[in-house]
């Protein structure tokens, strides 16, 4: 946890406790510490790769494997008390004005909790998720146990558990985030749930209401939906800003897909094939539009993984005769290497 110190001590060392009048000195550093206790409420309350996030270390899509390392907690810390004691040396200390009110404070806190950088606003992501800028975790915890999970070591390093948990103080992201000045395609795409798999048998329907009429709520986004457990999807009336996907690693994961899949309206609906793990073969691929294909990354658990070019290529020629649109995502560098024979 960042500690106010350098601030205080920075704030103590320009002066601005006046001389003349140690009472305001007292009363103020009194408030200051007023403010810290409040202010580390409300952030510990506010999204966990919140806001101001920037990510340290690699970056990884639901279904990959390596961790994730973020700023998260500094930044937003940091940009709070920054905002805090500027306010305060702005409005309060004043040594024309030496009585310092409670009133004055709770004001000054109030403006700062309210500032759009302190809000819930999605997280950005970087280039290894490419397809979506954005990423959101009103529900967080995942009990599929994947092997390559690369959520659950971000969940041990940042938050209490990787226990399946709603945060309904998040649920603001969606009008809290400004929105991007690019018009490139995908640049308002927003991955739904990077830390859970929102359709996992054990997520109470209400978590699952409570995203979707936000995602309705807002059409300016587009939300991207992915999960192992297709089963749950045809349940749900898809809004139009929707994209639906399912992850399949393994062959095994084939039949439920595509028996979800066929009875599912949305206006994208794509099959994810990261970490590829095996060869894998559709037996109808035309409820899909579009096909990510990824490799392994390295997690605390296993090692990066790269699949055969040929289940690469198989999965290429299968897309492209349904007519589906084709991902590759970074982590994938497997590559032809051939030679003629000669
Ligand atoms: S489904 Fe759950 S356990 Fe598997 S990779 Fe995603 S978050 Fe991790």
């Amino acid at each position: 946890m960042v500690r106010c110190d350098d601030f205080y001590r920075k704030w103590q060392k320009a002066g601005n406790f006046c001389e003349k009048h140690p009472k305001t000195a007292e009363r103020i550093d009194i408030f200051l510490n007023e403010i810290i206790v409040e202010l580390e409420t409300e952030i510990a309350k506010s999204e966990i790769l919140s806001g101001d996030s920037r990510p340290i270390g690699p970056v990884l899509t639901e279904g990959a494997s390596r961790p994730l390392i973020f700023e998260h907690d500094q930044n937003v810390r940091q940009k709070a008390y920054k905002q805090i004691v500027k306010a305060v040396e702005e409005k309060v200390i004043d040594c024309k004005r030496p009585q310092v009110t409670g009133r004055e404070v709770e004001s000054i806190i109030k403006e700062v909790k309210e500032k759009p950088s302190l809000r819930s606003q999605f997280n950005k992501t970087n280039d290894n998720i490419e397809w979506a800028p954005y990423s959101w975790n009103p529900v967080t915890g995942c009990k599929n146990d994947c092997p390559y999970c690369y959520a659950r070591d971000i969940a041990a390093r940042f938050m209490p558990s990787f226990e399946p948990t709603f945060h309904p103080e998040r649920l603001t992201a969606p009008e809290n985030t400004p929105l991007p000045v690019s018009a490139k395609p995908g640049a308002n795409n927003v991955f739904v749930c990077s830390m859970a798999d929102l359709f996992g048998d054990w997520v109470p329907e209400e978590w699952i209401t409570a995203v979707l009429d936000q995602v309705e709520k807002h059409p300016e986004w587009n939300f991207l939906f992915l999960t192992k457990n297709p089963k749950r999807l045809p349940n749900y009336t898809w809004p139009k800003n929707a994209w639906i996907g399912a992850t399949v690693d393994s062959q095994a994961r084939v039949k439920a897909t595509e028996e979800a899949f066929g009875r599912i309206d949305a206006p994208v609906r794509f099959v994810s094939c990261e970490p590829l793990l095996e060869p894998v073969i559709f037996d109808d691929l035309s409820f899909f539009d579009w096909m990510i294909i990824g490799g392994r990354s390295r997690n605390s658990r296993m090692p990066e993984f790269q699949p055969e070019w040929e289940w690469v290529e198989s999965l290429v020629d299968q897309a492209r005769k349904s007519g589906l649109s084709i991902y590759f995502k970074p982590n994938l560098t497997v590559r032809p290497r051939e030679y003629p024979i000669s």
